[in-house]
């Protein structure tokens, strides 16, 4: 399987200036063929042959070089990695997965990609045109053990260099798929999640609080002067303060999902679809960013990485209205009730747990490991508690003497 980590780059200047090139040049490409695929393809429109290849692109980024030679000052191999990414992104567009490629602009996701000939020496990595190698900083992962790197890619963020490294690990054996050591999970708006043992994880304030901040900016860069030192400066500034956003949260996932998939043997979660939330306005709202996906995509990888199991129910599984202990159907539960109160047995508990704990049970019978039919709640546990530094609670203090009453 192949997992990656980012590392943030401390280049020279005369590597800063190398690095731009790089940029510029693949940026180049992938622009110039982007207009001859789009030319090429209204030139010869039903005609047996309508459209370029990567292949064709390729042999043409040789004529394409001797016409401007200034490519050679940087990897070719990176060139025709752009060439690479061009044809996926016209493969994406063909397959209707989404819409015509852009050309790409400067300044504006700023990548490029190197494929081979990648090592790591110390605190250094070095490729081809960098053979002294690029300082580095930041990885949990030990970067000296690793063997087999499959690609890397140096991105560009607000005025910082960044490197993702692409490489490959043995595979992890899977656990057993088991009931015991279980755990359902609903990813929620007004929470961050609930789980079906108790645990509740806030969402972070840190979070909130970097968003306020970017809000303030943004007001305040509109009444800046267009073209200005200062736009430009505060531009600069807010193009940090999203990055930091980003990492921040990006930390945070990484945190919740390293802790879920080292604990639990066997995690439960809903099938999510950011298409089919997006359609969904209450959701939308909180989730516009697709964090919600984000998230999932990193707890299925973490999962990857300690061998555990991850089962997903189909999203629109009625796991909110029904009564996690008795199965009553409560039909008119509406959003903002964050309590759920049974008619039925009388079961009183926050409504995200009560979610957590049918998501639970309706994976463990998806895979067999349960029958369908509903036993009394299962004691709620809080072990979870302090192993990250967020805010959480223990199963609802207020709604969870019923649960605890039964034993
Ligand atoms: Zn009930």
């Amino acid at each position: 399987m192949i997992t990656a980590t980012k590392v943030k780059l401390y280049p020279n200047q005369a590597q800063r200036v190398l690095l731009e090139k790089h940029f510029g040049s693949t940026r180049f490409v992938y622009n110039y063929f982007l207009a001859k695929r789009d030319e090429y393809y209204v030139a010869h429109k039903g005609a047996k042959k309508s459209s370029l290849s990567y292949f064709d692109t390729t042999k043409l980024l040789t004529g394409l070089k001797k016409q401007y030679p200034w490519l050679y000052e940087v990897n070719s191999q990176s060139l025709v990695m752009s060439l690479r990414f061009l044809d996926n992104a016209f493969k994406k567009f063909f397959h209707k997965n989404a819409d015509h490629p852009k050309f790409r602009k400067k300044g504006k996701n700023d990548y490029f990609a190197i494929p081979q000939h990648v090592k790591i020496k110390g605190n250094r990595i070095c490729f081809p045109k960098f053979s002294e190698g690029i300082r580095f900083k930041g990885s949990e992962e030990k970067l000296s053990e690793i063997k087999d790197i499959r690609q890397i890619v140096i991105t560009k963020d607000a005025g910082d260099y960044y490197c993702s490294i692409y490489y490959e690990v043995k595979e992890n054996q899977k656990v057993p798929l088991s009931a015991e050591n279980s755990v359902g999970i609903d990813l929620g708006i007004e929470k961050f999640a609930a789980l079906s043992d108790g645990i509740l994880i806030e969402n972070p304030h840190f979070i909130e609080k970097v968003e306020e901040k970017i809000k303030r900016m943004q007001r305040q860069l509109s009444k800046k002067k267009k073209g200005s030192k200062n736009r430009r400066k505060l531009r600069l500034k807010l193009q940090r303060k999203y990055r930091k956003l980003r990492y921040t949260r990006e930390d945070f996932f990484d945190k919740v999902s390293t802790a879920i998939a080292k604990r639990y043997g066997t995690i439960v979660m809903e099938d999510l679809n950011v298409q089919g939330m997006m359609q969904n306005h209450h959701i939308a709202k909180s989730i516009g960013d697709a964090s919600f996906f984000a998230f999932k995509q990193k707890l299925l990888w973490k999962a990857d990485k300690y061998g555990k199991n991850v089962v997903e129910i189909g999203r629109f599984e009625p796991s909110s209205k029904l009564c996690s202990r008795c199965g009553h159907f409560k039909k008119d539960l509406k959003l903002s009730d964050r309590i759920y109160h049974c008619d039925v047995c009388g079961l009183t508990i926050d409504r995200d747990l009560n979610a957590a704990i049918n998501i639970r049970k309706m994976g463990l019978i998806k895979v067999g490991l349960v029958q369908p039919e509903f036993t009394p709640v299962e004691k709620a546990t809080s072990g979870l508690l302090g192993l990250y530094p967020y805010r959480q609670m223990s199963l609802v203090e207020a709604g969870s003497s019923e649960a605890s009453a039964e034993e």
